[in-house]
């Protein structure tokens, strides 16, 4: 029987992390899925400058040792397990600074956070050992249609050009585009996280007195923390739906939910206390590192406010219009910085043509394709349920399978769970509570 081929788009840590799984299963003597990696622009793109992302100096949220094959406990494969668990660590963040002569150096200073931009090489040193695995195509994925039985994911390319894959399966990463409000006047002192990153020493000379940063997330205190450098010239109104910029829960209970949401029973919870764990833990909170920043810039304020719009008066000033309590207030800036979250489904759903649409619907018996009828059909593959090829989503797989599955938390897990639906070994749901049990 011919081999599945499993298509990632994006060259991140997620990708990386399922296509280095697959190397290790095959060395092991599995019979996997052939992988095509899809990259518009270069590996690890999101973590560096030119993103829109960061500034590259920017330092990791999440310990690096939580690195592609994290947490080196895969219980999917049988008597392998062991051996795919060691094999592993050839791709590990303390490989990396083993290899690249900064191992010692890194423990003597602490086991410092690494910045972006080291992470950026630490992705693509992990690229650079799997090449001969993986296909790569440096290019756009455009269109994704539903023929025979396959996706036909269309890539573009910068010299205008393009081609057609055929994929069994496929694995969407990334955040996506920013979630914007609609109808934001263009003016040069209206920013959104994208632009600000893109040119933030420019935008940061542009920036005047009074700045209102929209948003309350990791992506706005990293914004705020470069703002707040300006001084006391400049003052930065952090407008918040609740007038808090919560901190993240960052206790052994919450990181090992993260890790390991079997054992810490997460399919258990009830929806809302789900939905409660990730507010305080992901969503719309600052990092301890960050709060440790911010709580030293005097020139940081919090306003209590739902964002309604922002416009521009005829004395060229940016006039805010904020709802807290029923009740409507306008504030005046010279600059207005938008980082409110982003939209992985709405992004994705531009690339579906419309029998891809309409094959993903009737599978899951929806008139609906939003973000919130996808999440609630993510099954433990990190896949739509249903669908067939199968069309992984792990950026809505939080609530169902576990909060760690959107971001770094688990990517050796998340490998497991999605080569799974390729390589069937065992019961997969009868697994981890035997395992636990022992
Ligand atoms: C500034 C910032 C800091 C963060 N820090 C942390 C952290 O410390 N810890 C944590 O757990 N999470 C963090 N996150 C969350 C982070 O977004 C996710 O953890 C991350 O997305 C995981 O990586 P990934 O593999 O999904 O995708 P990414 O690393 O985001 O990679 C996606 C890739 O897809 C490519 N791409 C996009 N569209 C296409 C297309 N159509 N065709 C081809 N390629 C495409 C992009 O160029 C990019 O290279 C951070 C997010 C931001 C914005």
């Amino acid at each position: 029987m011919q081999n599945k081929t499993l298509g990632l788009i994006g060259g991140g840590p997620k990708s990386l992390a399922i296509a280095a799984k697959n190397k290790v299963l095959r060395q092991l003597g599995f019979d996997v899925p052939n992988i095509i990696l899809f990259e518009k622009e270069y590996i690890g793109f999101n973590w560096a400058p030119r993103s829109g992302l960061t500034s590259g100096d920017l330092p990791l949220g999440t310990s690096p040792l939580k690195d592609i094959g994290f947490p080196y406990y895969s219980f999917h494969w049988g008597e392998k397990n062991p051996q795919i668990n060691t094999a592993m660590l050839e791709y590990s963040w303390q490989n990396f600074l083993i290899e690249t002569y900064q191992y010692s150096d890194w423990v003597d200073r602490g086991q410092p956070s690494p910045l972006h931009n080291e992470w950026f090489a630490y992705l693509n040193w992990v690229f650079d050992k799997l090449q001969t695995s993986v296909d790569f195509v440096n290019g756009e994925v455009a269109q994704i249609s539903y023929e025979n039985e396959q996706w036909k994911i269309t890539a573009k390319f910068k010299d205008n050009s393009s081609q057609e894959y055929c994929c069994d399966g496929i694995v969407a990463t990334g955040p996506g585009n920013l979630s914007l409000p609609q109808g934001l006047p263009e003016h040069p002192r209206i920013f959104t996280a994208t632009n600000f990153w893109q040119n933030y020493i420019e935008a940061k000379r542009k920036v005047k007195r009074r700045v209102a940063l929209i948003g309350t997330g990791e992506n706005a205190a990293t914004i705020a923390i470069e703002l707040g450098k300006l001084g006391s010239e400049t003052t930065v109104e952090i407008i918040s739906p609740n007038s808090m910029s919560y901190s993240r829960g960052e206790s052994y209970l919450e990181n090992h939910v993260y890790t390991d949401p079997i054992q810490m029973n997460w399919h258990k919870l009830t929806y809302k206390d789900k939905k409660d764990f990730i507010n305080r833990t992901d969503r719309g909170v600052f990092s301890l590192n960050a709060k440790e920043e911010l709580n030293v810039m005097k020139n940081i304020k919090l306003i209590p406010g739902f964002f309604q719009s922002v416009a521009v008066d005829n004395l060229d000033q940016l006039v805010v219009e904020l709802i807290y309590n029923d009740i409507c207030e306008t504030r005046i800036y010279d600059t207005v910085v938008i980082a409110m979250g982003f939209a992985p489904w709405k992004t994705f759903m531009k690339l579906l043509n419309e029998s891809a649409q309409q094959h993903i619907a009737k599978a899951i018996d929806t008139d609906v394709l939003n973000a919130a009828n996808i999440e609630a059909h993510i099954n433990e593959f990190l896949a739509v349920d249903k669908v067939k090829p199968y069309l992984h989503f792990p950026m809505l797989a939080g609530i169902n399978q576990g909060p760690g599955f959107p971001n770094l938390s688990s990517l050796g897990r998340l490998s497991d769970h999605v080569l799974t639906r390729y390589i069937p070994v065992g019961n997969f749901a009868d697994l981890p509570e035997k395992l636990y049990l022992k």
